[in-house]
């Protein structure tokens, strides 16, 4: 399958960067006949779109954290695709019913936040329901009882593949279902799942596919939906060198959609992969969005030479995500990355306030008499 070919031709080009909103979708989705089955805190409609009619039933929800847009362009992305002639999407169609909620939480989107409108963090109240968007996907994973579930997520750009330097583009987690992480058939089927896509993504994405910690909680949906024996799977969309849109890590969660739907066509379904599960090495906390090494600083006097790192921080200003460039840590970084660094050669650091980096100032400063920083970056 060429995966790269039908995500340059049936990526939905209205959609683009991360602030990704209802009025974005909502055209595309009163265009594909789309339904409305209930409404978020603040009334919002929550839409669900079903398509083929294959036996095998495939649920999957995006944006249940309101920031976490880059799964819903996938969807649409996938959307456009099964509304294709290609032989491909016509088998997918037979083979499988779809059922997609592409934003689950509206509220959350607009503001930009991981929480509804209530400030819940929704996927903490698997079990609770104590908010509607809650109730209503509750609602769909009852009446369409699907075979598999597909949890889409964004994780920030913290994450790296184990130690390895290299950043996690994707993650994956076949969440568990009890205390003791036991496998069963059912979470074994999520894990052959993952194995599958990472097997495909690593064409790709070579060494940037990292597995989460499976530690059980039953509020998170995965963990309850995997607990009621439907194979749940989390994907996590991450960081792709200088992509904080997020547009190429968009396609390669296109291709990881494809690619578990090709699973199906391929194999046999319940293989022992357990282990090949397993040796997908796991998310580690370990990257800064940049790092400064071999800084000079004068500190009471005495002249020392430091590390520190930075990491942005998303704002919502005028309908637009800035990333701003906060100061987060100083020294102490043997263990971490940067997804740029720069390295100071020795040469002194100064600002505007006391000459000394603080942590949660603004990364607004000169290094030497040349190098002026603004936002992080290097000014020309
Ligand atoms: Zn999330």
């Amino acid at each position: 399958m060429n995966y790269l070919k039908f995500h340059d031709t049936y990526k939905e080009k209205t959609l683009f960067g991360r602030y990704i909103t209802l009025d974005d979708i909502e055209p595309l989705l009163l265009q594909y006949n789309a339904e409305v089955i209930g409404r978020s805190v603040l009334e919002k409609p929550i839409y669900k779109y079903q398509i083929g009619t294959g036996k095998i039933k495939i649920l999957m929800w995006s944006q249940m954290h309101g920031n976490e847009s880059t799964t819903t362009k996938a969807l649409f992305d996938l959307i456009n695709f099964l509304h294709s002639t290609t032989s491909e999407s016509q088998a997918f169609l037979k083979m499988f019913s779809f059922c997609m909620l592409p934003m689950l939480n509206p509220d959350g989107a607009k503001m930009y936040t991981r929480e509804n409108a209530n400030g819940v963090d929704l996927n903490r109240d698997a079990q609770h329901l104590s908010q509607p968007e809650s109730q209503i996907l509750r609602n769909v994973f009852n009446e369409f009882q699907p075979n598999y579930c597909y949890n889409l997520h964004d994780q920030r750009t913290i994450y790296g593949v184990a130690d390895t330097g290299k950043t996690a583009t994707i993650s994956f987690l076949a969440p568990a279902y009890n205390e003791n992480r036991d496998v069963n058939v059912v979470r074994l089927k999520a894990m052959s799942m993952i194995v599958a896509m990472n097997s495909t993504l690593q064409q790709f994405i070579s060494n940037q596919v990292g597995r989460f910690d499976d530690s059980f909680n039953i509020n998170c949906v995965g963990d309850t939906f995997q607990s009621l024996n439907v194979p749940t799977i989390l994907f996590e969309a991450g960081h792709f060198a200088e992509d904080y849109d997020r547009e190429k890590t968009r396609k390669y969660i296109f291709i990881a959609l494809l690619s578990s739907f090709n699973y199906f066509c391929d194999n046999d379904i319940v293989s022992n992969e357990n282990s090949e599960y397993l040796k997908i090495p796991q998310n580690n906390v370990v990257f800064y969005d940049i790092v400064y090494k071999n800084v000079k600083i004068n500190y009471d006097g005495v002249e020392k030479i430091i590390n520190f790192a930075v990491q942005y921080e998303e704002v919502l200003i005028n309908k637009k995500i800035l990333f701003e460039a906060k100061i987060a840590q100083i020294d102490n970084l043997e263990n971490y990355f940067g997804h740029v660094v720069f390295d100071a050669k020795g040469e002194k650091y100064s600002d505007d306030h006391d000459n000394i980096p603080k942590i949660e100032s603004k990364a607004d400063f000169y290094i030497g008499k040349q190098n002026k920083f603004v936002n992080g970056l290097l000014s020309k």
